[in-house]
């Protein structure tokens, strides 16, 4: 019996002879299904395709983890290394041996975790390959599509390894979470946000969405609970789901991206 993965956003399902009717995922107004309609695939599918993973150092200490051609809306995961074990973070919704055995060679993993349900893709099966386990913000549990015995919920913060600690914000999702890496940048500290803080193309700017494929802002209380959430770490880089990173001053650029965002909230902007 496969494991069933959704081809819009690369969540897993349990092992069973027929597909779920739907992907809960998907049918939450955040996501999105295919006006061609649902769309199911397996491992051995993506495997055909001549799918593999890459892994890449993004800094000392940070490795990026990737799938080409992508799986779902094409997730970036992030590997953060410590003397005493690693995390994973964000995980695609496809991993090979291949990738398995380059994690194998930085270490292993401690713990598997995701910013919200768009990135719990593979959680389970990267925390089985190393006996990790998946840390879920106990907020959003119930959007957890494949039960794992190796899941631990949790709730506000989590000192998780040395110099990494996991910091619950809400905003586009309830549990929606942050990883602060105080050895990020240099020293200097780094979050890596997913889409509960979004880096945009320029690099130069910080945003917040609720739902990103239909456009919907997030309210201004939600984004002062973030901003309230990061503020005592220190920080100067962020990472975001994707590619776009804020290489340096990310502390400044957040606090002006937001209070531009809460101008055009309240109606304010553009003069
Ligand atoms: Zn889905
Ligand atoms: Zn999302």
């Amino acid at each position: 019996m496969p494991t069933w993965i959704c081809a819009t956003c690369g969540n897993h399902y349990p092992d069973s002879a027929d597909p779920p009717a739907s992907c809960v995922i998907c049918s939450d107004e955040r996501q999105w299904v295919p006006a061609s309609g649902q769309r199911w695939t397996t491992p051995a599918e993506l495997d055909g395709d001549g799918r593999h993973c890459d892994i890449w150092a993004e800094e000392p200490g940070l490795f990026g983890l990737g799938v080409t051609p992508v799986v779902g809306i094409g997730q970036r995961g992030l590997i953060v290394t410590t003397d005493e074990g690693n995390l994973l973070w964000d995980p695609p919704g496809y991993l090979d041996g291949d990738a398995v055995e380059r994690v194998r060679e930085l270490g292993g993993l401690r713990a598997v975790t995701a910013s919200h349900p768009h990135f719990y893709g593979a959680m389970a099966e990267w925390a089985r390959a190393f006996g990790a386990e998946v840390l879920v913000p106990v907020a959003d549990a119930g959007w957890v599509t494949r039960p794992d015995p190796a899941i631990r919920t949790w709730a506000g913060r989590l000192d998780l390894l040395p110099g990494v600690t996991l910091v619950q914000c809400g905003g586009h999702f309830p549990g929606s979470a942050v990883v602060h890496w105080a050895a990020g940048a240099g020293g200097a500290g780094a979050l890596l946000t997913g889409d509960t803080i979004m880096v945009t193309p320029g690099e130069d700017r910080l945003s917040f969405i609720w739902s990103a494929p239909n456009r919907l802002p997030l309210p201004e209380p939600l984004i002062r609970g973030i901003l309230d959430a990061v503020r005592p770490f220190r920080f100067d880089r962020i990472y975001g789901g994707w590619e776009p990173t804020i290489w340096s001053g990310a502390r400044q650029t957040l606090e002006t991206s937001a209070e531009r965002y809460i101008q055009f909230l309240r109606g304010e902007a553009p003069d």
